[in-house]
């Protein structure tokens, strides 16, 4: 699914202003990620994709697929729909820790469940299977009958992705998803948004706060800093010394922990002792 997003500010009450005059387009398939220091505006604007929270009234709009997901001020007609195949991704997995692993990943099909059934948690045998296959397909399967909150970080943050498979999502919007997570359990996340992407065609756009995960995964960057996009290109060719340009004192933020001390005009790339996907396809 595209994402069109048409010169989007946001002021937040007080007077901050959060995202200043954001332009970005997404094509259906792609895989990027959305980086910049914490406070650059990266969840304001992924919140403003899923019609979450409202850009100021100048005029400009967000599309999905079709459809208006806000324009002006207001959200589109066809909201709950497009809110039903927009995936999003919490950097705090957002599962309810005391119901099944499975119960949480169909609540996924929602949208497609009448209300009285998912408020009573009654689940067809043909919907189990459904969220037993997404299981499997982000490899914790065997988890499915224990308790959400028995479950490692990574392995709630890939239960978090198998519900957007059953929820059929044409777009994950993931916020962070490694932030807590252990290096190991990030590749791993990582890897199963990455699968989804090139598999199902799936449109990802994932915030990270480290650059070198973004060269690892995503062929494109968006760079933000203070609410305006600052870099948006080829994940290959952002460098440290443009970093720190970009960014002044903030890159450092970024770079850790990628080792940063030779050939400042090298591309990051280089600098990663992983090949990047782009460079292994
Ligand atoms: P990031 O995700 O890149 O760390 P955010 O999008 O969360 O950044 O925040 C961008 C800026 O907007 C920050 O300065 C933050 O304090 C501010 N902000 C975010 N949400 C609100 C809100 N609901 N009310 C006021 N200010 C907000
Ligand atoms: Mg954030």
């Amino acid at each position: 699914m595209k994402i069109q997003i048409n010169g989007i500010s946001k002021t937040f009450r007080g007077g901050y202003q959060a995202l200043d005059n954001i332009a970005l387009s997404f094509a259906p398939g792609e895989m990027v990620a959305l980086i910049g220091a914490s406070g650059s505006g990266k969840s304001t604007l992924l919140r403003h994709i899923s019609g979450l929270i409202i850009a100021n009234a100048n005029g400009n709009d967000i599309r999905a697929g079709e459809h208006v997901v806000q324009a002006n001020g207001v959200l589109g007609r066809h909201i709950r729909q497009l809110r039903s195949e927009i995936g999003f991704v919490f950097q705090q997995f957002n599962l309810v820790g005391r119901l099944p692993v499975l119960t949480n990943v169909l609540t996924g099909g929602i949208a497609r469940i009448p209300l009285w059934r998912s408020c009573f948690r009654i689940f067809t045998k043909e919907e189990k299977a459904l969220g037993l296959a997404a299981l499997a397909r982000v490899g914790i399967a065997e988890h499915a009958y224990k308790r959400a909150s028995a479950l490692s970080g990574g392995q709630q943050q890939r239960a978090a992705i198998a519900r957007t498979i059953v929820q059929k999502a044409k777009v994950i919007l993931a916020d962070e998803p490694i932030a807590s997570l252990d290096p190991e359990s990030s590749r791993r996340v990582m890897q199963t948004l990455a699968d989804l992407n090139r598999q199902d065609g799936t449109t990802v756009l994932v915030s990270l706060h480290q650059v070198d995960v973004a060269l690892r995964f995503c062929p494109r960057t968006v760079a933000l800093s203070r609410g305006r996009v600052v870099y948006d290109g080829p994940s290959s060719e952002l460098t440290v010394s443009m970093l720190r340009d970009l960014y002044g004192a903030e890159a450092e933020e970024l770079l850790s922990p990628a080792p940063v001390s030779t050939s400042l005009e090298k591309p990051l790339v280089d600098h990663l002792s992983l090949p990047t996907l782009a460079a292994a396809a």
